[in-house]
């Protein structure tokens, strides 16, 4: 199992958001955006995108296997325009989300939940280590912690909000 975001509802991008409240979105930091730009390592790949300052770690063993260790999530409010369309190759990891990496340098890219029921405009979860001005941005959750290894860790959790696994499906089924 897998899942990484809130369930958040965009409208016609970046003019019109309208996020649930939950618990993890209740940090100020969840309602802050700003105008980001990223690229992969090779920079074949870029974007554009507008992103919530805050940023989470998921600690689950895809995310481990994907980018060596917990995934560093920056959510991305509404679409994200792409150039290198060519370059994004699209990995389908359950029936809900697919993960995109970069087949020139591998890269890894972003998680992408799929439209359904719940999340009608699907939602991009890109890789905070592309952006290419992070000043902005607070690590402010982590989830799936009960999977994480023991041998790391990060300082500071108490400043987060942490979830496990069963706390975070919990989460989702308790918004709609
Ligand atoms: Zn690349
Ligand atoms: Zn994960």
């Amino acid at each position: 199992m897998e899942f990484l975001s809130n369930s958040v509802k965009v409208e016609n991008g970046m003019s019109s958001t309208n996020q649930q409240s939950n618990p993890a979105n209740a940090d100020h930091s969840e309602a802050v955006t700003s105008e980001a730009k990223g690229s992969c390592l090779c920079g074949k790949v870029t974007f554009q995108a507008t992103i919530k300052a805050g940023v989470g770690a998921c600690h689950c063993g895809m995310c481990r296997k994907w980018s060596a260790g917990p995934f560093m999530a920056a959510h991305a409010v509404g679409e994200v325009d792409f150039t290198g369309l060519e370059y994004i190759s699209r990995y389908s990891s359950s029936e809900w989300a697919e993960r995109g990496f970069c087949t020139s340098c591998g890269s890894s890219l972003f998680y992408h939940l799929l439209p359904r029921a719940e999340v009608p405009a699907g939602e991009y979860i890109l890789s905070a280590g592309l952006l290419s001005d992070q000043q902005a941005l607070v690590f402010d959750h982590e989830v799936y912690i009960d999977h994480a290894p023991g041998w790391y860790g990060f300082a500071g959790e108490d400043g987060r909000h942490r979830m496990t696994e069963a706390e975070l499906l919990a989460m989702f089924t308790s918004t709609e």
